[in-house]
């Protein structure tokens, strides 16, 4: 029990950490009107993978390099083109 709830914490602390690098290098933004939805802005992932291993390099995290990856990868799969929340104010109905 102990083990998976330190595991899924891990999960949800490195996969913050993947929105974090992803916001830093400009390839998702949050909505100003609805913070915590995130929004793509550019799908070249390269500049976040970067970040994430020369964080990993300089030891500011600890993290494995492919499980970060792999967290910067479904973090940005995650996000939508437009925030949802604005896609209903602008509906018409
Ligand atoms: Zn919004």
């Amino acid at each position: 029990m102990g083990q998976a709830k330190h595991k899924m914490e891990q999960q949800w602390e490195i996969h913050e950490t993947a929105i974090q690098i992803l916001m830093d290098v400009g390839c998702i933004k949050e909505c100003p009107y609805h913070p915590g939805n995130y929004i793509e802005k550019d799908d070249d992932l390269q500049p976040a993978y970067a970040k994430g291993n020369s964080m990993i390099t300089s030891r500011k995290m600890d993290y494995n390099r492919r499980d970060l990856s792999d967290a910067i990868k479904d973090a940005f799969a995650e996000t939508l083109e437009e925030c949802p929340d604005c896609a209903k104010w602008n509906k018409d109905d």
